[in-house]
This record gives C-alpha cells, sequence and structure tokens, in this order.
C-alpha cells in the first residue's frame, strides 16, 4: 500500500471530507530545512534582515549555547508569497483560475475571486469586501550560523550604458554595495496547514516542493531548496523556526560540526530529522501521525511522481477546487460569480 494510500485511510483520520470554516484542532506541519544555493536577498530597506538572538537552546547544550549571535532572518512572507505564487500558476496551468472570464482570479487584488483553492487556502482581505483567514501558517525562519558567517558585501561598479565608469570625461566614484546571503545558509522552518483535506495537504506540500526562487519581492533572484525532512500531524501548533534553529545550533555544535564552514548539507539534514523529533515529543499535543528522515522518503517520491503526472494533477486540483467552491458557496456566499 502506498503512503499516500495510508495516509487517506479512513481510520487513520488525518484529513477533513471538506475545508473546515471553524478551526477543528486538526494540524499537519512541513518540517523543512532550506538551504541557500546561490545569494538570495532577505531584505527591508536595502539591509539585510539580521537580529540578535541566544544561539542555542541554552539549558542543556553546548558551552557557547549562551551566548548571543546574529542570526539572518527570513520572514514569514517572504516565505509565503513564492510558495502561493507557485501554487496560483499551477492552477492557471490547469485551467482552475483564469485571468479573465467566468474563473477569474487577479492576486492582490479585489478581484481574488474569493472561492478558489488558492484564496481558500492561504486567504485574502478586500476592503470591506471580506476576507478569509490563511489556513497557511508561517513564522520567520533564522540561520542556524551567524550574520557574520552567512554573507558577502559585494561591490559593483555603477557604469554607465555605454560600460565604463567614465561619462563626459567625468568618472564616476559611487559604487553600489549589495550584501547577499551566501550559498549553504542554512533556514529550519517549519510551514502549518490547519484543518488539512486530502488535497489541500497535497496542494501546500507541492507548493513547497516546487518553489526554488525566494528573496526580493522584485526579483527573485537567490535560488533556495526546500529539504522537506518530514510531516507531522498533530493536534496542535509545535515548536517555533527559532527554537528549531537554536536546537539545531546545540546539535551541531555537539557533534563538533559547527566549525566548519559551510556546514555539511548531509550533516544538517540528518541532525534536523532527530532534532524534530525530540522538540516534537516534548510538545503537549498529540501526534497522530508522523514520519521523519528516512521515513519520509516514500511520501516524498509519491508526491513528486504525482505531480510528474498531468492527469492526476489536474484530477487532484479539480477535485480541491470543487471543495473551496462549495466551502465559499455554503460559509461566504461567494459561490458564484458577481
Ligand atoms: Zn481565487
Amino acid at each position: 500500500m502506498s503512503m499516500l494510500d495510508q495516509l487517506q485511510r479512513q481510520d487513520a483520520d488525518l484529513f477533513l471530507g471538506d475545508v473546515a470554516q471553524r478551526p477543528q484542532g486538526r494540524y499537519v506541519h512541513y518540517i523543512l530545512i532550506r538551504e541557500s544555493e546561490s545569494f538570495p536577498v532577505f531584505q527591508t530597506d536595502g539591509t539585510l534582515n539580521v537580529i540578535r538572538t541566544q544561539a542555542g537552546v541554552g539549558a542543556n547544550g553546548s558551552a557557547d549555547a549562551g551566548a548571543v549571535i546574529s542570526r539572518l532572518v527570513m520572514f514569514k512572507r517572504k516565505q509565503t508569497s513564492p510558495e502561493r505564487l507557485a501554487g496560483r500558476e499551477l492552477l492557471r496551468l490547469h485551467g482552475i483560475i483564469t485571468d479573465e472570464g467566468e474563473r477569474e482570479c487577479v492576486y492582490n487584488d479585489e478581484k481574488f475571486c474569493k472561492r478558489c483553492p488558492d484564496c481558500i487556502t492561504y486567504g485574502y482581505a478586500i476592503g470591506d469586501q471580506g476576507a478569509e483567514k490563511s489556513k497557511v501558517l508561517v513564522d520567520s525562519a533564522f540561520s542556524i550560523t551567524r550574520y557574520e558567517d552567512s554573507h558577502h558585501a559585494f561591490h559593483f561598479n555603477a557604469l554607465y550604458e555605454h560600460g565604463t565608469m567614465t561619462n563626459e570625461g567625468k568618472t564616476r566614484s559611487s559604487f553600489g554595495e549589495q550584501d547577499h546571503i551566501v550559498p549553504q545558509v542554512f533556514f529550519p522552518s517549519v510551514v502549518t496547514l490547519r484543518d488539512p483535506t486530502y488535497e489541500s495537504f497535497l496542494y501546500v506540500m507541492g507548493n513547497i516542493l516546487r518553489t526554488a526562487r525566494y528573496g526580493a519581492q522584485e526579483t527573485r533572484t537567490g535560488r533556495v531548496e526546500n529539504h522537506l525532512i518530514g510531516v507531522a500531524f498533530t493536534s496542535g501548533e509545535i515548536f517555533s523556526n527559532l527554537h528549531f534553529s537554536q536546537a539545531m545550533y546545540d546539535a551541531l555544535a555537539k557533534a563538533g560540526q559547527l566549525t566548519i564552514l559551510p556546514l555539511e548539507r548531509q550533516h544538517v539534514l540528518t541532525a534536523a530529522s532527530r532534532v524534530a523529533r525530540t522538540l516534537l515529543a516534548e510538545e503537549p499535543v498529540e501526534q497522530r501521525f508522523v514520519v521523519l528522515g528516512e521515513e519520509a522518503v516514500p511520501l516524498l517520491n509519491e508526491v513528486r511522481a504525482l505531480y510528474q503526472d498531468r492527469g492526476r494533477t489536474q484530477a487532484l486540483l479539480t477535485s480541491f477546487d470543487r471543495k473551496t467552491r462549495a466551502y465559499a458557496e455554503q460559509h461566504l456566499g461567494n459561490g458564484r460569480k458577481r
């Protein structure tokens, strides 16, 4: 039996049959390590987002776990917007939403349709015309390693159009400078979907797996690889991203793997599933179904195979669309086009 079939089994009771209006106490957490693969820029007002925090959890961790370090921050929106847009792109490819006509849905606009899988899953707010809360919960993510080891300031010459620094006899003295995150910086991150249906579970997971560019909204130049460590179905919310990063810091320090930079990917990923399992065990929630590390590989392979198959993807999205439209009609009065 495939893992997706197992998850879907009636007695597993992991998914709601329909989109729920009121919170039902079901959560699925996608446990990720986001890794920079080129030079992404997560910035506000021209500078990278940095914050000082305790290095480790501090309780019984490494020697310097109580030290304070500066960490790079990947704000919430910088994570969700690209993933949301990856989902909308897929909906458009499959004709679930369109740019005009009956299935029109326009992002960040009063023409949000208020009934497609994207609007109902990621939410919207349109002035006085109503709002739907996002069912996808994300928090800021923090680099494991310190800022000083995780960035590089690139200087670039602000050339004139003809390609030199000199124009009409005058040499330009201004140089640009842009601070970039370097490759192989790791951001532990949990994406949470509340009250999942089978379709929304796969939809959000697919969006995470297919998104590879994050950073400044306008350019999205930075490659980021999302390593999905596993998924956890629980009865409530779990540890924060900061706590996850601090526990990762402790675990890597303890294993002597924090001193050589960049961190070795396999060390990070191996530690991540172990750390996540330990942290999950400390949470006052029921663990309904959890796969981490090696155990999660069959699930990942099945989901990748699903998205490689156009027909199965179409069937999934069509079924999801039917559910979100039924929800909109029943609870929001948005069933038909205005
Ligand atoms: Zn929509």
